[in-house]
């Protein structure tokens, strides 16, 4: 940019102001090292914050003497090159939400906080030849040198935190081995050498429907196409993904890979690690602050060729990226659900279009919204319509359980398919249940009192093991009581099923039989689901018992019946999108039957075995079954047929939104000259929540940039009504959940 003086800087800053902020840059600075996409230090409202310079101009509208200094420069090089930034000042248009917040919350917490962005290269350890010789059992006393000795002999090279993680005597032991001059150490970013375990597993032959998925993309490489990957089960989807990768990195281009949540299947990461030789590197809420910003740098510096993460690795600036793959892509968890609520479906479509590369959505189960942008032609669909290798497909049966007797939620027929199953080697039974917990209702037999949230429209979750009742909305915890404070009589049930309660049961009637249970709370402990993981694959597991953690993209190759359990409240949901999810998660949670040599099985228990959802689903399949639910959106006009912005509304007290309403809604009337649809505003579907009531208004058009037209100029104005102090508000832009 040129500019004879030194030029106003308009900062991005993290707050909820949809606005720049002007600074004044001192003299001292020269102008070659101001450029956009840079970190700033600066004096706002009082505080130190740190910002990012988005735009530089030449004068302000406000006066120089009024103008604050930029307080310090914190990179020497923009952390965001003029495409990361076109994205992003894509989706604040799009998602309606404020510049600064944007910028700067989608950078890594510790850059956030004015770390200094430089990737730290890891000390590797090898022995000399020296080293090499030294007979390990010559030591007869020092046990720690023995061990390390003999631990870095077996490998190629080590690094000093995984030396460190093994005992923590290292330094010493490393300082000894040095002086004798038995060992070399050098930095690296990432191990030059594939490490001890990390063969590199070779490419398997592709089928030839397969080949083709293959081919189709790697035509279109350096191109924006979007791809729908619309593969069964156990159809090689995974394979394909790396085949196009390795395309991809001898073109020295990098990969990213987004899933919906990476620790549950750390499998994929060894998997990958054990077939590439190139540097990867993850991304997820689950690393801490320094690992996420060192996978952040290494991308961004061209150091690491892989990047597998999840919807927060969507912003990751890359040096020169090939391809987007995003697995999965139905999957709800591609939706962030508050403060800035993108979908990173929609968003890393975006980016590949700027980016001018292909995209690949991936799903055996894919949303309507991307089947229909097929049928728009947006979107080239690629089919696997077959299992890969030697698996077939699975039979689902239907288990009508009317006027049957239950125990604790099993039909008899139900447990002897188990029986069965169990009694053949090897094979392991797989047994969904979507809530976790003891029971989800604990209620008074003598007058029919339920134990509610105190601070939510809601029942409270009976956890049994550790003698508490929970609210699964605000967390809240209390006693779990035996006499009713209504009656005070000791008559309180529990009533409906939860993981706890089926393992309990499960647990007396085959004492003799390994069970797993894998939710959110049996896996709470760092390593635990690593450990579960390994133990079913390993077949030491006869029972694997667990919420939609099972339906994450699993590969246990020795389960042959998978069973799921109170899908029925789902069959009659208000939601217009239950019967979607609902065919997804059937038709995953079936996926994990039978992907090794023996066939699976899959048994459904309801008492609506005429519905027609799941007639439909179990006698033609998913197509054929989202084929029938797109036609009735259709109808219905309901997205992906319309467009819609839901609009939340929060107050401690209700009064405070009805006068925010009574002010809004005039404003809306006079805003609305596009026709759009102005639903509400009605009680939230969950009226209370953590002490809060909620209300909500939901926008909807037929037509997308009608509906931005409408919100674009309404928001600023809302934001001016005297009412909105009092209550909490935001705007969800193509919402997945209309609670
Ligand atoms: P998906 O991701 O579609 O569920 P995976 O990629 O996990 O499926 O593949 C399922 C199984 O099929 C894996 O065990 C994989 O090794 C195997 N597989 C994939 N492609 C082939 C192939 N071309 N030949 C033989 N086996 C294959
Ligand atoms: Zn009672
Ligand atoms: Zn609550």
């Amino acid at each position: 940019m040129k500019l004879k003086n030194t030029p106003i800087a308009q900062v991005a800053i993290p707050v909820l102001l949809n606005q720049l902020f002007d600074y004044r840059i001192p003299d001292a600075y020269a102008l070659k090292d101001i450029g956009l996409g840079i970190r700033v230090l600066v004096s706002f409202r009082g505080q130190e914050k740190v910002g990012l310079i988005l735009g530089l101009k030449p004068t302000s509208e406000i006066k120089n003497e009024k103008l604050k200094f930029v307080l310090s420069f914190l990179d020497s090089q923009p952390l965001l090159a003029s495409k990361d930034q076109q994205l992003l000042h894509w989706l604040r248009h799009y998602y309606h939400y404020p510049i600064g917040y944007i910028f700067c919350n989608t950078l890594p917490t510790l850059l956030k906080k004015g770390e200094t962005a430089v990737l730290k290269k890891e000390a590797y350890f090898s022995l000399t030849l020296t080293g090499q010789k030294i007979d390990p059992t010559s030591f007869k006393r020092a046990l720690k040198q023995q061990f390390f000795l003999q631990t870095l002999q077996e490998s190629t090279q080590m690094s000093e935190t995984v030396l460190k993680t093994l005992d923590k005597s290292w330094p010493q032991v490393k300082t000894a081995f040095l002086k004798k001059n038995w060992l070399i150490e050098q930095a690296y970013y990432f191990s030059p050498t594939p490490l001890k375990n990390c063969l590199n597993e070779t490419e398997l032959v592709l089928n030839q429907a397969q080949q083709q998925v293959l081919q189709c993309i790697e035509k279109t490489l350096e191109t924006f196409t979007v791809f729908l990957l619309d593969g069964v089960t156990g159809s090689g989807k995974t394979e394909v993904y790396m085949q196009l990768i390795n395309k991809v990195l001898q073109k020295n281009q990098q990969v990213m890979l987004l899933l919906p949540e990476i620790s549950l299947t750390p499998q994929l990461e060894t998997r990958f690690r054990q077939r590439f030789n190139a540097p990867i590197v993850i991304y997820h809420s689950k690393l801490t602050d320094k690992q996420r910003l060192q996978s952040w740098l290494a991308i961004k510096l061209g150091e690491a060729s892989i990047l597998l993460g999840t919807r927060s690795a969507l912003f990751t600036p890359f040096k020169n990226l090939g391809v987007i793959i995003l697995d999965e892509e139905h999957d709800s968890s591609f939706k962030q659900q508050d403060k800035f609520r993108f979908s990173a479906r929609d968003v890393a479509i975006m980016r590949a279009k700027l980016t001018n590369i292909p995209i690949l959505l991936g799903s055996a189960t894919p949303s309507l919204e991307s089947l229909a942008n097929v049928t728009k032609k947006r979107f080239q669909k690629l089919a696997l319509p077959q299992r890969a290798g030697k698996a077939q497909p699975p039979k689902i049966v239907l288990l009508d359980i009317r006027n049957k007797r239950m125990h604790q939620g099993l039909s008899a027929a139900l447990l002897q398919q188990i029986e069965q199953t169990l009694s053949k080697e090897k094979q392991q039974v797989l047994i969904f249940l979507n809530r976790r917990g003891f029971a989800p209702r604990l209620m008074c037999h003598d007058c029919g009192w339920v134990a509610c949230c105190a601070h939510c429209d809601a029942n409270l979750v009976i956890h049994q093991q550790q003698k508490q009742l929970r609210c699964h909305h605000c967390q809240h915890q209390y006693l779990l009581i035996t006499q009713c404070p209504a009656c005070q009589k000791n008559a309180l049930n529990a009533l409906g099923l939860g993981t706890e309660r089926v393992e309990q049961f499960l647990n007396q009637r085959y004492p003799d039989k390994t069970i797993i249970r894998l939710d959110a709370e049996s896996t709470q402990k760092k390593g635990m689901l690593e450990k579960y993981l390994t133990q079913i694959n390993q077949g030491n597991v006869d029972i694997i018992l667990g919420t939609q953690m099972l339906a994450k993209g699993h590969h246990f190759p020795n389960v042959t019946l998978a069973v799921l359990l109170d899908i029925d409240s789902r069959l009659f949901s208000l939601d217009f999108r239950a019967p979607e999810k609902l065919a997804q998660l059937i038709t995953q949670v079936a996926g994990r039957s039978g992907r090794g040599k023996i066939r699976g099985k899959v048994l459904i228990q309801t008492r609506q075995p005429q519905h027609p959802l799941l007639t439909l689903l179990i006698q033609q399949g998913y197509n054929a079954f989202a084929q029938h639910a797109l036609a009735e959106r259709k109808m219905a006009l309901l997205p992906p047929y319309s467009y819609q912005a839901l609009f939340r509304v929060a107050a401690f007290q209700e009064q405070c939104a009805d006068d925010f309403f009574e002010q809004l809604m005039p404003l809306i009337i006079q805003q609305n000259q596009h026709n759009i649809l102005v639903l509400g505003p009605v009680d939230a579907p969950m009226r209370k929540r953590e002490k809060r009531y909620r209300f909500q208004l939901l926008f909807q058009s037929e037509s997308r940039a009608e509906l931005h037209a409408f919100l674009t100029p309404l928001l600023p104005k809302i934001k001016t009504l005297k009412t909105i102090k009092k209550i909490q508000w935001s705007l969800d832009v193509d919402p997945i959940d209309l609670y």
